[in-house]
């Protein structure tokens, strides 16, 4: 595995609550990364020699500033190229966004905004108009992410909605608050993981107990216990026993392989694939980690 990027969920709180959130991220859950871990995690990325990119994302990154501050300055030293990925909660007011902005220019490469229907209302697109004004200012590059309604499926979607916006993809939180509500297709078209590369992923997430994701609540190690070079020298796909049946025939194989039960039909092949990683949690307590993808520990 050859990895390009390298995703750091920084935190897994957040100031709002989504419901088409697929890391169960809020103000309840917990798990921050400290100033030593992005240390320890920026080194492994270093010494793989292929990591190019480091985002810092989460949660919403910007609740912890000065861990933000410190590893995107960090990062941005020991040559990376950097992005942070946020919902612009803070930029109340062009002065405010400047402020907050100012110790991040010359450091970050993207800073990438929430901007849809889920993040809120008229004031919550003010706060990212004021943030983007304030990054080209700062010769800050930025992007959007948007996120359709849910009943459009987000790469069957490209072409049908508007530029820079991809659809709900039913996993975390989403296959809770939203499928109930997406029309449904029949389970056993859902012979492939539409949206991630399980074979050659590119770029994976790390959160703040070390978990390697190929993608959200699949992990392929634990990098505060083994080296990512060596993670990433001794992955294969087919061997892994989530990303294997996965990369086989998609999630009507993980059920099939493991004698899931299944439903007739859902939203579509993330909420199968979650569901399915459900039911097997205890079977493999190794794999599908954190509590933090699969629900809000404690609530
Ligand atoms: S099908 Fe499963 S592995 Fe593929 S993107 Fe959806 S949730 Fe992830």
């Amino acid at each position: 595995m050859r990895l390009t990027g390298l995703h750091l969920l920084l935190t897994y709180e957040c100031n709002f609550e989504c419901d088409h959130c697929f890391v169960w991220s809020g103000p309840r859950q917990s798990g921050t990364m400290t100033v030593e871990q992005i240390d320890d995690i920026l080194h492994q990325a270093k010494d793989t020699e292929t990591i190019e990119w480091i985002y810092f994302e989460g949660g919403e990154p910007v609740l912890y500033y000065a861990l933000l501050r410190y590893g995107v300055r960090q990062a941005s030293k020991m040559g990376f190229r950097v992005g942070v990925v946020s919902n612009a909660y803070w930029a109340t007011g062009p002065g405010d966004a400047l402020e907050c902005l100012r110790d991040l220019a010359g450091s970050v490469q993207d800073l990438a905004m929430s901007c849809d229907g889920f993040h809120g209302d008229d004031e919550q697109i003010r706060h990212v108009q004021c943030a983007r004004k304030a990054a080209r200012a700062l010769h800050i590059p930025t992007g959007t992410i948007a996120v359709a309604e849910s009943g459009t499926e987000a790469k069957s979607a490209v072409g049908q909605l508007p530029e820079g916006e991809s659809g709900v993809m039913h996993r975390g939180r989403a296959a809770e608050k939203l499928a109930p509500l997406a029309p449904k297709r029949r389970w056993s078209e859902m012979t492939e993981c539409p949206y991630e590369d399980l074979r050659e992923p590119g770029r994976v997430h790390v959160d703040p107990f070390g978990n390697l994701h190929i993608c959200q609540g699949i992990s392929i190690g634990n990098l505060f216990q083994r080296p990512l070079r060596e993670i990433c020298a001794s992955y294969n796909p087919v061997a892994h026993p989530i990303t294997g049946p996965l990369h086989e025939g998609g999630p009507v194989e993980l059920a099939d392989r493991y004698g899931v039960a299944h439903s007739e039909g859902y939203a579509d092949a993330c909420h199968f694939c979650y569901e399915t990683r459900r039911a097997l949690r205890p079977r493999f307590p190794e794999v599908l980690i954190p509590d933090q993808m699969y629900g809000c520990p404690g609530s």
